[in-house]
């Protein structure tokens, strides 16, 4: 994917925006902007929240892992959201693993919360014209604590 967009992307209108469909992972989105696209759409924030998976700024994690029964920490301690305000890991791995809808619902909220943060953080640094630092220190921290069960 990555090739064929350094491939397309200079062939393309810069004055028009670039839609990627589909796509994707975070690392996915920072990649594709380095590469010349404006915009996505993508249904990994809810589809990932309905089966417990969490995407944080330390990398993707499962809610349903056994680490997270007595973890009283946010999902993402660097979210603002607020299920990160008011539910730890602990209840809402409790909610998931009990079959509650609820967890489903919150797990998304934070997802779409952290997709849209990091898109706002994509702009800024564009901005400010510092993207290419921003892209390696979001990648960087992204895969520190990338979970091996994803
Ligand atoms: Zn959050």
């Amino acid at each position: 994917m990555y090739g064929v967009l350094e491939f397309i992307t200079p062939m393309m209108p810069a004055e028009r925006p670039r839609y990627l469909m589909g796509v994707g992972t975070p690392e996915d989105l920072i990649e594709a902007v380095g590469r010349g696209i404006d915009m996505f759409d993508c249904v990994m924030p809810t589809r990932n929240g309905r089966t417990g998976g969490v995407f944080t700024s330390r990398g993707k994690l499962n809610i349903r892992n056994a680490r997270f029964t007595l973890d009283e920490g946010p999902l993402d301690p660097e979210c603002g959201c607020s299920v990160c305000r008011r539910y730890s890991r602990a209840y809402l791995r409790h909610l998931y693993m009990a079959g509650e809808m609820n967890a489903a619902t919150l797990i998304s909220h934070h997802n779409l919360t952290f997709y849209l943060d990091s898109m706002r953080r994509v702009r800024q640094s564009i901005k400010s014209g510092s993207f290419a630092r921003f892209r390696k220190e979001y990648l960087d921290k992204l895969r520190e604590n990338e979970d091996q069960d994803g």
